[in-house]
């Protein structure tokens, strides 16, 4: 794939960060997580959908006794800005007690989504709950987020691939992108 392809219409996508460097970012990210859960079996704690490719190569990598469940929480739908009222719209089936949660995000942005998923799942009686992310955009944090395993910080553009949609399209791309254009915030 080129480093600038055309989406159609005045919308543009610009490779971001390459399928290389990903791939790179969720090895090293396995070594660091093999290395703290390596006396646990974690529950890995997938944020549907954005986090599903990231999920699916992280666990491979990983390559360790784990389990997995998923959260789907309230997004920004088709429009682009946070409600500021980030709810859960599908929570765990695992019981929590007891466990080591990390949770798999795609990025961390305002921060609000992630900081009340984090507060919910510690509330449950989790004995810990970490954070892993594929992306950072420390410029637009509302509230301070711990991120204990991070692959990349982002500008504050609009990504898309590798799991993140705009309108539930891009999704498929293997690379990270920005989108700009018509609509695109
Ligand atoms: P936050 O609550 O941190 O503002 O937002 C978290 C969610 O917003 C992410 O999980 C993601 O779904 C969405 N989001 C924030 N920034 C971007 C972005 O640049 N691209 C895409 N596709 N989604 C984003």
């Amino acid at each position: 794939m080129s480093a600038s392809i055309v989406a159609g219409g005045e919308t543009r996508l610009q490779v971001l960060i390459s399928r290389q460097q990903i791939a790179a970012a969720v090895e090293r990210l396995a070594v660091e997580v093999r290395r703290d859960y390596r006396d646990v079996s974690p529950l890995l704690v997938g944020v549907l959908r954005g986090a599903f490719v990231f999920l699916a190569d992280l666990v491979r990598a990983l390559e360790m006794p784990l389990t997995l469940d998923f959260v789907r929480m309230a997004s920004y739908g088709t429009g682009t800005e946070t409600s500021g009222k980030p709810r859960i719209v599908h929570g765990l089936r695992s019981p929590v007690k007891g466990r080591h949660l990390l949770v798999v995000e795609d990025i961390v942005d305002t921060g609000l989504t992630t900081r009340f998923l984090l507060d919910y799942l510690g509330a449950k009686g989790a004995a810990s709950v970490k954070l892993c992310a594929l992306l950072s955009k420390p410029a637009r944090r509302q509230v301070d987020v711990p991120i204990h395993y991070l692959g990349f910080t982002v500008p504050d553009r609009f990504v898309v691939g590798y799991g993140l949609d705009f309108a539930q399209q891009y999704r498929y791309l293997p690379d990270v992108c920005v989108l700009e254009g018509a609509g695109v915030p």
